[in-house]
């Protein structure tokens, strides 16, 4: 009956389930009134609802300029190990927020008031006059001098020497990694913190 309602023009709970099928591709579902095997057609439409979830999430964050970063880091849509490994709830925090962008970096801070991704640079380092460098997740992990010895503290330079090592040690797996990437990060925010506070005295 509601198909018949359907073909008559009356939108109902039929309609829906035409819709579904045509987005995820099985037209020919609707036009033959007909799964053939459903055990099969069930698998295929599950596994097809999950891959075409899959592509927008990557498309949506691909396309969000704020989340450049997450981009790079995050290719699984799966839960993130370090939900679970680190205990310290301010270290967890630190990490999460790193990892989206939601932290008060130049590259972020300079974005809330309109100022050119190019001059959105460390103060340390301008204070310091080292070269002059946007200040970013990467600066932060691996060149900035202010947080020199945290890196050997929490054997952050052992395992990301680089720009090139960056995206796999923050995919890491590895717990020694994890809570004391979430250590370093947290530690070299309040040190900013800290170092920008001394600036404004
Ligand atoms: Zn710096």
């Amino acid at each position: 009956m509601l198909y018949a309602h359907h073909n008559v023009g009356r939108v109902n709970w039929a309609t829906k389930i035409r819709d579904m099928l045509y987005n995820y591709g099985f037209q020919y579902v609707w036009s033959y009134q007909h799964v053939g095997n459903s055990d099969n057609f069930l698998s295929m439409f599950k596994q097809r609802v999950i891959d075409c979830n899959i592509q927008e999430w990557h498309s949506a964050i691909r396309t969000c300029s704020k989340l450049d970063f997450y981009a790079e880091i995050k290719s699984l849509l799966e839960p993130e190990k370090y939900l679970s490994t680190i205990i310290n709830k301010q270290h967890r925090v630190a990490l999460s927020r790193f990892r989206v962008s939601s932290h008060n970096l130049a590259i972020e801070s300079g974005r809330a008031i309109a100022i050119e991704r190019n001059d959105r640079l460390c103060k340390y380092c301008l204070n310091e006059r080292h070269m002059s460098k946007i200040e970013n997740e990467l600066h932060m992990l691996v060149y900035c001098q202010l947080y020199d010895n945290l890196r050997t503290i929490c054997n952050v330079n052992n395992y990301c020497k680089s720009e090139n090592h960056v995206i796999g040690y923050l995919q890491s797996t590895n717990c020694d990694i994890i809570c004391n990437t979430s250590k370093f990060i947290y530690n070299a925010m309040k040190r900013r913190e800290n170092y920008l506070s001394k600036l404004k005295q």
